[in-house]
């Protein structure tokens, strides 16, 4: 399994202020860990994929996950967009199913090619 990895962070000079970074991110409190690795982080208005430690309530077991989220970006009047998910106000993290890893993980190309988006296939109800 091959991934592209960023050393450090792309956030602008690690600013917060221009995005949220994903270092940050420490929510939700109660099942968040530790931080193991952002894998991408595409800037203001894009997007990061990190394995972070997860407490696993269900199991009570910790255990490193594939976590995701936008990383918001900075308002032209100045307000700090939080990105997605927030909770109460604190930037989350959005536990990729367990399904989906390998295939988020699959794609090399993360930084210099952004694809277009797929036709999806609208299912009749
Ligand atoms: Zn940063």
């Amino acid at each position: 399994m091959s991934v592209v990895k960023i050393k450090g962070c792309k956030c602008l000079s690690h600013n917060p202020r221009t995005m949220v970074c994903p270092y940050d991110v420490k929510s939700p409190q109660n099942r968040f860990v530790s931080m193991e690795e952002v894998i991408v982080n595409n800037g203001p208005q894009g997007f990061s994929l990190a394995r972070i430690m997860w407490d696993d309530a269900a199991d009570g077991k910790v255990e490193k996950v594939l976590a995701m989220r936008w990383n918001g970006y900075l308002e032209s009047d100045g307000h700090l967009n939080k990105g997605h998910p927030v909770t109460r106000g604190y930037p989350t993290w959005f536990i990729v199913p367990v399904e989906l890893e390998e295939a988020l993980l699959s794609h090399k190309d993360y930084l210099v090619n952004i694809p277009q988006r797929l036709d999806m296939v609208v299912v009749n109800k």
